[in-house]
Order: structure tokens, then C-alpha cells, then sequence
């Protein structure tokens, strides 16, 4: 008998419909014998609706508030999944985070988890239960509701398959599997079979959003190997695992996109010891997480210069607003902010074997004639900040630059 952990995510439990689909493919895996923990994120479209409302309200609601709003979302699912579970004759029952033991810190909307305690999980399993937890969602030593960061319920799975040492760990979308590029943007994208866990934690932090990225960080620290497949068919998906000699002979394994990057210049700050390092501390402690950090050269007797960063856009009002004291106190000339802006990357473990990818890849956005704003490399990635509007199309193109729509 296996212990297998299912998480099924927004699209696969939209409706009723499908949350019946999601309950038939369970109770399959069930009757094969096995043990089956399910992880379900909210219906899609529901943690967005959520935000939305308690915006209408306030811009920059409650964080503690927030999370005892969003942890809505993944509660109706898990009840209704328990439910059809039951219309089916099995035993079922839903659990909380709390419930099944995870615990985090108190870093609300992006909380991490500190510790899980499966004992729940596994007496219920033991008593012939599907059990199935909320993703997304845990609490604090002193119980607090807490939520994971937008995606969690990735996480939520990949740590409890981790604390109960399950057999299996499958995450089930509404793709079938991990494509070169995003199959909705870049239609020529391929399924990629097997990828490692630093090329899938690169692209997910880079905006390939079929998982989020700190489950992929977690799966590769505790050494979850897990399977991406669609909840639709049958096709196997993609294998996310260890690094192995021969993944370094493809010299790029995907291009990804992330659409949701804004940009922040401070204009005219004092060029001296401290200044940037007193920026980004206030970033910092308000748990702002900043990406690219660029910094004018100031001219030769100049004593101010200009510094930019980017960060994700669902952050842009509250790093304005705890920036803002901070220009003041510099006598800056003012905050300014983009949201016109989009990062490309191109990642593979083979890049660092393999040289001449970053003049492929300038020259592939030369020829579509965009301009690069920014440019951060890693060991096994490059990106690159945009023009949001030619983002699409400068994607194409890297792709095809890199043969990545030929692969087999
Ligand atoms: P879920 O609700 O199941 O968690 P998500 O919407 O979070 O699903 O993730 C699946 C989506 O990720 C797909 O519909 C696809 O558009 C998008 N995506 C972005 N990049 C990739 C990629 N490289 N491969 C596959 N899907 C991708
Ligand atoms: N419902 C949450 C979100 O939309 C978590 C998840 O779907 O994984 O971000
Ligand atoms: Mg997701």
C-alpha cells in the first residue's frame, strides 16, 4: 500500500463539476489500494475575488485580516471535496491547515511553514479516510491564521508529503505538465519530460507560475520528487527531481515570463555609505522582496545619483509608502514607479557548459527590435526587464531562438 499525496489546484476544482471529477479520480487511486491525502487550493478565481473585496475597502487592508479572509477560499473547497467524496461511498474527511498540523511563523500573507505534525493525517488515513487538507493556509504556535504566498497550495503539498513520507507527490493542473514556455503564450511550447529542481525553482521564481517557487525550494531540501500532470487526462506529466549528468547537454530547458514586475526609481539620493544600505533595509523589514537593483554611475564631482529596483506589482503601494518617508529624509526628488515592464529569462543547467547563450539571446531581441532596460544573470539563468507590450513577442522569439518548439 502506497501513501500518495494529490494536490489538485484552481481550475481542476472550478465548479462542481469538476470538483466530482477531482473526487472520481481519488476514489480510483483509493480503491487501487492506497492511502490518499488531497491538497485543493480555492476555485479559481475565488482568492482573486477575495482580494479584490477587501480592497474595495481598504488598499492596504490588515495583513492578519487578510489571511483570515483569503483561508476562505481553500475551506469551501476542502468540504465540497469531502462531500462528493462521500456521494461516491468513501470516507473522506477535511481538514484545516491547523488541522493537519501545519504550523508557520507569524509572517502573515506569506507565511512560511515552520513544522508539520501529521499525526492527524495519519490516524485518519490509518481509519480508511481520504483525508483532504486545505492548501495555502496554516497557523501559528499561537494559533493565528496564516496563508502561504499566492500558489501555496503547491507547498502545502510538497511539505506534507515530506512530513508523511509519502510514496508519491502529484500535482495536478490544467496543463500537462512543464512546458518549454507557457503553452498559452507560446503555442509552439513542449511538454518537458524530466527537469531538475534548480531549472524548475529558477523558472517558477522567474514567472512560470505552474509552481510556486517555494515548494520547489522545498522539494528540493527535503528531496520530494514530484510529478506535474493535468487533472483533464491521463498523459504523464513532468518529473521534477535531482540534477543528473546528462540534463546539462540541453543548454536551455525553458524561457519564462513574468508579467507582473513593477519599478521603482529614486531620483537624485545622496551618493554615499549607507544610503542604498538604510533603502533596503526599510524594504527589508517590511517584507517587501526586492529582484533587480540597478544604480547610476554618478558623473565625476556629482554627490547624487539614481537608484531603481524592481519588485513584484503587488507590492508597488507598500514599498511607496514606506520608500516615501525615506526620500523625504535622502531629499530625493521623488519616487517614481512603472508597471509597463515585463522580465524575460531563459533558464538550463547546460549554460554553465555552454557559452554564447546571452548574445543569442540579445541578438534574438535585437532582431524583434526590443530594448533591454536591465540585464541579472545567474549561473543558470539570464533575464532581462522589457517593455511590457512587446513581452509576448520578444518571448517567441528567444524561444525559437534556442530551438526550444523542435524538442522531441
Ligand atoms: P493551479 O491552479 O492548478 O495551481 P496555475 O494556474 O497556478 O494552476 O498553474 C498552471 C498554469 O501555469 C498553466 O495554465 C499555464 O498557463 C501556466 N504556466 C506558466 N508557465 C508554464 C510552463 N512553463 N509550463 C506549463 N504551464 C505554465
Ligand atoms: N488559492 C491560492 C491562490 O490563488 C493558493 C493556490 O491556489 O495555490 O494563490
Ligand atoms: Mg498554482
Amino acid at each position: 500500500m502506497a501513501l500518495i499525496v494529490q494536490k489538485y489546484g484552481g481550475t481542476s476544482v472550478g465548479n462542481t463539476e469538476r470538483i466530482k471529477n477531482v473526487a472520481g479520480r481519488v476514489a480510483a487511486t483509493k480503491q487501487a489500494g492506497n492511502q490518499v491525502v488531497v491538497v485543493v487550493s480555492a476555485m479559481s478565481g475565488v482568492t482573486d475575488s477575495l482580494i479584490k473585496l477587501a480592497k474595495e475597502i481598504q488598499e492596504l487592508p490588515n495583513e492578519r485580516e487578510m489571511d483570515m479572509l483569503l483561508a476562505t477560499g481553500e475551506q469551501t473547497t476542502i468540504a465540497l471535496t469531502a462531500m462528493a467524496l462521500h456521494a461516491l461511498g468513501h470516507k473522506a474527511v477535511s481538514l484545516t491547515g491547523a488541522q493537519a498540523g501545519i504550523v508557520t511563523d507569524g509572517v502573515h500573507t506569506k507565511a512560511k511553514i515552520a513544522n508539520i505534525t501529521p499525526k492527524r493525517c495519519h490516524e485518519l488515513l490509518d481509519a480508511g479516510h481520504v483525508v483532504i487538507v486545505a492548501g495555502f493556509q496554516g497557523e501559528t504556535p499561537d494559533q493565528q491564521i496564516t496563508t502561504l504566498g499566492r500558489g501555496g497550495s503547491d507547498l502545502t503539498a510538497i511539505a506534507l508529503a515530506a512530513a508523511l513520507k509519502a510514496d508519491l507527490c502529484q500535482i495536478f493542473t490544467d496543463v500537462d505538465g512543464v512546458y518549454t514556455a507557457d503553452p498559452r503564450i507560446v503555442k509552439s511550447a513542449q511538454k518537458i519530460p524530466v527537469i531538475s529542481y534548480d531549472e524548475m525553482l529558477e523558472m517558477a521564481s522567474l514567472g512560470s507560475k505552474v509552481m510556486q517557487s517555494r515548494s520547489v525550494e522545498f522539494a528540493k531540501k527535503f528531496g520530494v520528487v514530484f510529478e506535474v500532470r493535468s487533472s483533464f487526462n491521463d498523459n504523464p506529466g513532468t518529473i521534477v527531481k535531482e540534477e543528473t549528468k546528462q540534463m546539462e547537454d540541453v543548454v536551455i530547458r525553458g524561457v519564462s515570463l513574468d508579467r507582473n514586475q513593477a519599478k521603482v526609481t529614486i531620483a537624485h539620493v545622496p551618493d554615499r555609505p549607507g544610503v542604498a544600505a538604510k533603502m533596503f533595509r526599510t524594504l527589508g523589514n517590511a517584507a517587501i522582496n526586492i529582484d533587480m537593483i540597478v544604480q547610476n554611475v554618478s558623473a565625476k564631482g556629482e554627490k547624487h545619483t539614481e537608484i531603481s529596483f524592481t519588485l513584484d506589482k503587488a507590492e508597488l503601494a507598500k514599498a511607496k509608502k514606506v520608500m516615501e518617508p525615506l526620500a523625504k529624509e535622502f531629499g530625493a526628488e521623488g519616487i517614481r514607479t512603472t508597471e509597463g515592464i515585463a522580465k524575460l529569462s531563459v533558464v538550463g543547467v547546460g549554460m554553465r557548459s555552454h557559452s554564447g547563450v546571452a548574445a543569442a539571446m540579445f541578438e534574438a531581441l535585437a532582431e524583434t527590435g526590443v530594448n533591454i532596460e536591465m540585464i541579472s544573470t545567474s549561473e543558470i539563468k539570464i533575464s532581462v526587464v522589457i517593455d511590457l507590450e512587446r513581452a509576448e513577442k520578444a518571448a517567441h522569439a528567444v524561444h525559437e531562438k534556442f530551438g526550444l518548439g523542435k524538442l522531441k
